[in-house]
């Protein structure tokens, strides 16, 4: 009797010992196949594509959101996302005041269909100004604020062009965020009326220039402790852990990073309606100290193109990750 029930609990324990091992190894092949997956995703960034796109952005002479040149920079941004295959993409038009005139803005998006509708937004402003912020003649290249982010999207849509994901995306590219965040505060308003389900958004502005520290990205969450920074508190738990996310995978692209608070740029309006949003930004806003910053001087040379590289690699895995964690 003993030596059966001893032989029935061995037997037991050996079964629970083996199910138990078979399951951690299925979660590790499924985990290492999904780093495989994602590594092989990052592989395809392409630091000479991310150089073209910005650079072309900053040869326009000004891409001032008064200047009607800024027609032709959204043009171009738009025959590039569709010409990578991306036939969803529209003009989302918005009317706005600039120095007492009334203007025609537009902010380009472009459609990423997912299996469901839950959507993931990849977000930068593509307008520039320079030292003479109603100057909108003056040559004004924006090569880091924030053509740096806006070749990072388009990057980004075209390495994300073959990918199968849960989540549907949209790229998003502002206008007028120079002269009061214009496009998103009217973007944001559209996701609203149309009752649309966004999950989580990413804005990238001014990611090409490490000024904070040495190859380190701030990855910047809806914690600020100033209200006119943060709207709504409920969100703020939620975009806490999306940044930690990011955090988490930072040392995979082999960027330091620093924690900081969202602030005045295109995040806030979708913030505002109680929204899961985080930034990447390299802490170069800085008039004081970066004298490139909002100036004619803001030119490709100044970029970092490896930290460029390696931070649109990190938005990438970022959006797989949380593809794939809220897909299981
Ligand atoms: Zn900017």
């Amino acid at each position: 009797m003993n030596k059966y029930s001893s032989i029935d609990s061995l037997s037991v324990e050996s079964n629970r010992m083996s199910a138990k091992r078979s399951f951690s190894d299925d979660q590790k092949i499924t985990t290492d196949r999904v780093e495989t997956h994602t590594r092989s995703v990052l592989d395809q960034v392409n630091t000479d594509k991310l150089r073209q796109n910005l650079t072309s952005l900053s040869k326009f002479h000004t891409r001032h959101s008064k200047s009607p040149l800024l027609n032709d920079v959204g043009d171009r941004i738009m025959n590039q996302l569709r010409g990578l295959g991306y036939k969803n993409c529209f003009y989302h038009f918005f009317n706005s005041t600039i120095d007492d005139k009334e203007y025609i803005l537009r902010n380009i998006i472009c459609n990423k269909e997912g299996f469901n509708k839950k959507l993931i937004i990849i977000c930068a402003h593509y307008d520039c100004i320079m030292e003479n912020k109603g100057d909108s003649n003056s040559r004004a290249p924006g090569a880091n604020d924030n053509a740096s982010g806006v070749s990072a999207i388009i990057e980004i849509a075209r390495v994300l062009s073959n990918e199968n994901l849960q989540h549907s995306i949209q790229f998003v590219l502002f206008s007028g965020e120079e002269q009061g965040l214009l496009g998103s505060k009217s973007y944001a308003k559209y996701i609203e009326d149309n009752k649309m389900d966004l999950y989580r958004l990413i804005n990238l502005d001014m990611i090409g220039y490490p000024f904070f520290a040495d190859n380190t990205i701030i990855i910047e969450r809806d914690n600020n402790m100033d209200l006119n920074h943060n709207q709504v508190r409920e969100n703020d738990l939620q975009s806490i852990v999306f940044g930690e996310v990011m955090k988490d995978l930072a040392s995979e692209v082999n960027l330091k990073f620093h924690l900081d608070s969202i602030y005045d740029s295109d995040y806030e309006p979708f913030e505002a309606n109680g929204h899961v949003v985080i930034g990447a930004y390299d802490g170069s806003a800085d008039p004081k100290k970066n004298l490139h910053y909002h100036s004619s001087s803001d030119l490709p040379e100044f970029i970092n193109w490896n930290y460029l590289t390696a931070v649109t690699k990190l938005v990438i895995a970022t959006v797989l990750k949380i593809d794939s964690i809220n897909s299981h």
